[in-house]
This record gives C-alpha cells, structure tokens and sequence, in this order.
C-alpha cells in the first residue's frame, strides 16, 4: 500500500484548496499514485480517467 507523503498532500492541496478529503488512487496508464479530489475522475498527471483504488481497504485521505 501507498504511504502519504508530505510532499503529495501538499501538491493535493496545490491542485484542490479547498478540498480537505482525498481519494488515494493510482492510474493505470501513467503510473501515478497519490491524492486526488475526493470524487475526481481523472488522473492529475496524465488526464486520463483510467483510475482505480490504490487500496481497496483505504480509500480516503483526509489533511
Ligand atoms: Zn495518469
């Protein structure tokens, strides 16, 4: 499983201000792993919304 780092959570609050909840997901195409809004589709390095639960067991992240 994935640890949150605090590099990723501040690049999470970089892209969502105003988000305090983060789906952690990793995208099958480009290989990111990380935050994103709670809710979001799409992956914020590649753009596509090829994501899936980086963990099944833990979804969500909140800062
Ligand atoms: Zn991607």
């Amino acid at each position: 499983m994935i640890v949150i780092t605090d590099e990723m959570t501040v690049e999470a609050r970089k892209r969502w201000p105003d988000c305090i909840t983060f789906d952690i997901v990793e995208c099958l195409d480009c290989g990111f792993k990380g935050l994103i809004e709670l809710g979001g589709e799409n992956c914020p390095d590649c753009n596509e919304d090829h994501l899936q639960w980086e963990d099944e067991n833990n979804q969500e992240f909140t800062i």
